[in-house]
């Protein structure tokens, strides 16, 4: 189907329209500190684990290129670009059938504002190749070093200590439901492109000793959905209560 046809969702945006929106994206490495490094094509294996992995459209790509690779994928697998994470749950989604579309950002499916704008455009640009059978829309947990920018790197745990999201105890069962919570949110301008039937959601755990990750469907229906704005004013709402308490 090409572009300015109807999909699911709404008009199918153009391939420039889908070019500049991955564009949003491309300056991600720096959220991490590591400007510089080199991106890798969504239909390309990731980097090895330890290093960042995120994913571009390369430039010299036409609209034919793409539509004819686009062709033999089966699933588009959102994540983060974490250099513990994209490696490995590429590795677990089967990345290597050579039949997964990986969109590899900082924050995965978790984004804000005009970032979140992109991601629309993205996946309805993206919704126009029926062959595809599923959708991945995962992030992963406390770690995730750019929820943490989102939140003014206030929010988040971190190595070192840092409380966790909205003061929860890193690596908590209510930290992880506010992760899910906005993992949920996230998944939603793919579930309008593609139906709830090809969507799933999904929490990656990492566990860096071993080396490994583990994923945790998260059950979409059942848990309300949070915007990383929702969760700034709740935070700001937070603060304020404390500072009140600590003045009376
Ligand atoms: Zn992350």
């Amino acid at each position: 189907m090409k572009a300015g046809n109807q999909t699911k969702g709404s008009v199918t945006p153009t391939w420039d329209q889908f070019k500049e929106a991955f564009a949003v994206f491309h300056n991600d490495y720096q959220i991490v500190g590591h400007p510089g490094e080199p991106a890798v094509s969504p239909f390309d294996e990731p980097r090895e684990y330890g290093k960042y992995s995120l994913t571009q459209i390369p430039d010299l790509m036409t609209e034919k290129d793409f539509e004819s690779q686009m062709g033999s994928m089966k699933k588009i697998l959102i994540t983060c670009m974490d250099k513990r994470v994209a490696r490995k749950i590429w590795e677990s989604e089967n990345g290597a059938s050579g039949e997964v579309f990986l969109l590899a950002i900082g924050g995965g499916v978790v984004q804000n504002r005009e970032r979140r704008k992109a991601i629309e455009v993205i996946a309805g640009y993206l919704a126009q190749f029926h062959q595809l059978r599923e959708v991945v829309a995962s992030d992963h947990e406390h770690v995730c070093g750019a929820v943490k920018y989102f939140l003014a790197n206030v929010g988040l745990s971190n190595e070192n200590g840092l409380p966790g999201l909205l003061g929860k105890p890193p690596g908590s069962e209510e930290e992880r439901e506010i992760m899910n919570r906005l993992i949920s949110h996230g998944a939603h301008p793919w579930i309008k492109e593609f139906g709830d039937d090809k969507v799933v959601a999904k929490d990656a755990y990492v566990n860096e000793s071993e080396r490994d990750v583990q994923e945790f469907l998260i059950q979409i229906k059942d848990i309300k959905p949070l915007s990383i704005e929702q969760l700034e004013h709740e935070m700001q709402a937070e603060l304020i209560g404390t500072a009140a308490a600590l003045r009376s």
